[in-house]
C-alpha cells in the first residue's frame, strides 16, 4: 500500500513559525503575558530573602508582617497573570486549530483519487480525526504549560545570575547530564513516534474496513480471518508504544536527576558561600527558591512533553497530506473531442504491469464496449481514459492533449467516470447537485438542478421530498435508495455535461427493475455524448458500435459485434459462454 507522504520535521517548524508570524500580534500578546506572570513570580523569592535577612539582622515585626504581605500579593497576581496567559494561549491555540483544519480539508480534497485509494482511505481518514485530535489536545493543554516552563527557566535563570553569580554556577552541573541523555533522546524519538502513529493509522483502517464491510465478511465466512488480522495489528501497535515507553523509561529519570542536582550543588556552594561570607542567608534562600520555582513547572513540561511530542508526529502527517500543485495543470479545454491512446503501460504497484501497451482510437460520438475476463485491465483501462490515474508510459489524449495534465474542473467537463458507487453526502439536495462547478460560474439555478433531475428520471421523486431542493439527505436524514442514489450521480453528469462518460459497472448491482429504469435515464444522458462501456453483460456490448476485447492487460480483439462474432475468436466465444 503506498502511504500518503510524512512532512518532514523541518516542514513542521517551517509551519510553525509561518503560523506565529500570520498572527504575530496574537502570539506577542499571548507570549508577553507569559513573561509578565513569571517575572511578577521572580518577585516572590527576592522578598522572602529580604524577610530571611530581616529576621537575621533582627528587623521590626512590621516590616516582616510587611514582606509578608507583599509576598501573598505577588502570589496572587502571579496567579491571575498566569490565568490570562493561559486564556490567551487557548485562543491562540483554537485560533490555529481552526486554520490548521480548514486547511486539512482544503488540501485533502484536491488530492487525486488514485492517491487516497492507493494509500487506503484509513490513512486519510486517521489523519483526519485522530492526529488532527491529537495536535487539538496538545496545542489547548502541553503547548502553553510548555510554553510557562521554558519562559519561567529562562527569565529564572536571569534572574539567578543576575542575584548570585557564583550560587548560580550551580546549574552547570546539570548540563553534562542534560545534553548527551537529550541529544541521545530526540534522535531517536521522531521515527519511533512516527512508527507508533502509523501503527495506530493502520489498526484505525482495518477497524474502519471491518466495520464497514461486516456483512461481507460475515458473509464470506472472514469473521476469524479479520480477527487474526486486527489482532496482528494490535500486536504491531502495542510492540511500537513499548519502544516508545522504553525510550522514555530511560530518558525522563536522566531528565529528573538533572533538575533534581543543581538544588544539592547550590546548597553545598551556599554553605560554602555562607562560611567565607560571600553570600548572606536571604541571597542563598533567594537562590535555593528560584531553584524550586523551576522545578514545578519543568515537571509540568515533563508531564506534557510525551503529547507535544505525538502532536509533533501528528503534525508531520497532517502536513504531509499537501494541495496538489495544479500549476502546471492545463487549463483550458482541449480543442477536439476524438480521444487516442497509444502506447499505454499501466502497473499500480512498480513491480507489476497491468496494462502492457494498449493503442486505441475513440472517434467523438462513438459508443465502445470493452469487454473480457474478470482482472485482464478493463477498469484500469476506464480510469486511464477518465484521467484518474496516468499511464505508466504512453499517453491518453482528449483532443490531442494529454488527459492526466488537465486542471480538475476541465477533466471532469471532458470526460467522466461512472461507477456504481454512489456516495449520498450529509447534505441537501441541492448541495449533492451542486457538486460539479457551473461552467459559466456563479451558482447553480434552481431551473437548472431540476432540468438535471428531469434527465436523469428523478424530477418526480424530488418533487415529492417534504422541502423540495433543501431536503436533507444521507446518513441521519432522508434515506436515498440505491437506484435513485445514482440516478443523482446521473444528474450531476448532467450538469458537469463531459463529452465522454466512461460507465464501469454502472447499472450492475440494482436488481433488474430499477437497472431497467436506470438504464432508460442512462440511455437520455448518454444521448449525443461518446460512451466507453465497461460491459459486464453482453448486451450492452452488441448495441455498441464497436467492441474491444481486453485480456490480460491487451486489447486483443476490435471491432463490431457483427464482424467479431463471425472472426470466431475470444468475444465469439464470450457471447456463446454467456448465452
Ligand atoms: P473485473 O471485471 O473483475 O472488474 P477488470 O478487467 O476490470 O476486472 P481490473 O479491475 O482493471 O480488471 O484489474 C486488473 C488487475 O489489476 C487485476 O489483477 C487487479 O488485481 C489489479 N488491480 C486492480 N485494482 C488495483 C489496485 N487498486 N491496486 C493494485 N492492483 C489492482
Amino acid at each position: 500500500m503506498k502511504k500518503l507522504p510524512l512532512a518532514s520535521q523541518r516542514d513542521v517548524r517551517r509551519w510553525a513559525l509561518r503560523t506565529a508570524n500570520a498572527h504575530r500580534r496574537e502570539f506577542a500578546l499571548m507570549l508577553g503575558m507569559f513573561c509578565l506572570a513569571t517575572l511578577i513570580g521572580l518577585a516572590g523569592p527576592q522578598l522572602l530573602g529580604r524577610l530571611v535577612d530581616g529576621v537575621v539582622e533582627g528587623g521590626t515585626a512590621a516590616r516582616v508582617d510587611l514582606l509578608a504581605v507583599a509576598f501573598v500579593v505577588v502570589l496572587l497576581a502571579q496567579a491571575a497573570a498566569r490565568k490570562a496567559a493561559r486564556f490567551r494561549a487557548r485562543k491562540f491555540g483554537e485560533l490555529v486549530l481552526a486554520e490548521t483544519r480548514e486547511g486539512f480539508v482544503g488540501n485533502a480534497l484536491t488530492l487525486p483519487l488514485g492517491t487516497v485509494e492507493a494509500a487506503g482511505t484509513g490513512d486519510l481518514l486517521s489523519r483526519a480525526t485522530s492526529d488532527i485530535g491529537r495536535l487539538d489536545h496538545a496545542v489547548r493543554n502541553a503547548a502553553p504549560e510548555i510554553l510557562i516552563a521554558v519562559v519561567t527557566v529562562l527569565l529564572t535563570t536571569i534572574a539567578m545570575v543576575v542575584t548570585s553569580p557564583l550560587l548560580a554556577a550551580g546549574l552547570l552541573v546539570a548540563l553534562p547530564l542534560l545534553v548527551p541523555v537529550n541529544v541521545w533522546y530526540q534522535r531517536r524519538i521522531p521515527a519511533v513516534m512516527a512508527s507508533m502513529l502509523d501503527r495506530w493509522g493502520v489498526l484505525q483502517s482495518i477497524a474502519h474496513e471491518t466495520v464497514e464491510g461486516a456483512r461481507t465478511v460475515e458473509a464470506l465466512g472472514l469473521t476469524e480471518r479479520r480477527i487474526r488480522t486486527s489482532r496482528a495489528a494490535l500486536g504491531d501497535t502495542i510492540f511500537s508504544e513499548r519502544k516508545l515507553r522504553a525510550l522514555q523509561m530511560r530518558w525522563l529519570p536522566a531528565l529528573e536527576i538533572s533538575y533534581v542536582l543543581p538544588a544539592a550543588a547550590m546548597l553545598l556552594l551556599g554553605v560554602l558561600a555562607y562560611s567565607q561570607g560571600w553570600a548572606g542567608l536571604g541571597t542563598i534562600t533567594t537562590m535555593l527558591l528560584y531553584t524550586q520555582a523551576m522545578a514545578t513547572p519543568l515537571n509540568e513540561a515533563l508531564f506534557w512533553l510525551e503529547d507535544l511530542q505525538v502532536a509533533l508526529a501528528a503534525a508531520r502527517r497532517i502536513l504531509g497530506v499537501r494541495p496538489t500543485p495544479q500549476g502546471d495543470a492545463v487549463a483550458e479545454a482541449p480543442r477536439g473531442r476524438d480521444i487516442d491512446v497509444s502506447g499505454v503501460r499501466f502497473g499500480y504497484t512498480a513491480d507489476r504491469e497491468v496494462l502492457h501497451g494498449i493503442d486505441l482510437r475513440v472517434p467523438r460520438g462513438e459508443r465502445l464496449a470493452i469487454v473480457g475476463p474478470s482482472g485482464a485491465g478493463k477498469s484500469t483501462l476506464g480510469r486511464l481514459l477518465a484521467g484518474i490515474a496516468a499511464p505508466t508510459s504512453g499517453s491518453v489524449r482528449i483532443g490531442g492533449t494529454e488527459v492526466s495534465t488537465l486542471a480538475d474542473d476541465v477533466l471532469r467537463g471532458e470526460v467522466l467516470l461512472l461507477t456504481q458507487e454512489h456516495h449520498v453526502f450529509s447534505g441537501t439536495l441541492r448541495e449533492n447537485l451542486a457538486l460539479p462547478a457551473r461552467r459559466a460560474g456563479g451558482e447553480w439555478t434552481d431551473d437548472e438542478l431540476r432540468a438535471a433531475l428531469t434527465s436523469a428520471g428523478a424530477a418526480e421523486w424530488a418533487a415529492s421530498l417534504p422541502d423540495g431542493l433543501d431536503t436533507k439527505l444521507g446518513s441521519g436524514a432522508y434515506a436515498v435508495p440505491a437506484a435513485l442514489a445514482q440516478q443523482l450521480a446521473l444528474a450531476r453528469v448532467v450538469l458537469a455535461d463531459p463529452h465522454t462518460l466512461v460507465l464501469d459497472e454502472a447499472t450492475s448491482l440494482l436488481d433488474t427493475g430499477s437497472a431497467r429504469e436506470l438504464e432508460r435515464s442512462l440511455n437520455s444522458v448518454l444521448e449525443g455524448r461518446t460512451v466507453i462501456a465497461i460491459a459486464h453483460r453482453l448486451h450492452t456490448a452488441a448495441a455498441a458500435d464497436r467492441v474491444a476485447v481486453v485480456e490480460g492487460g491487451r486489447i486483443t480483439e476490435l471491432g463490431s459485434h457483427d464482424t467479431l462474432l463471425a472472426a470466431e475468436g475470444s468475444y465469439a466465444r464470450l457471447v456463446a459462454a454467456a448465452s
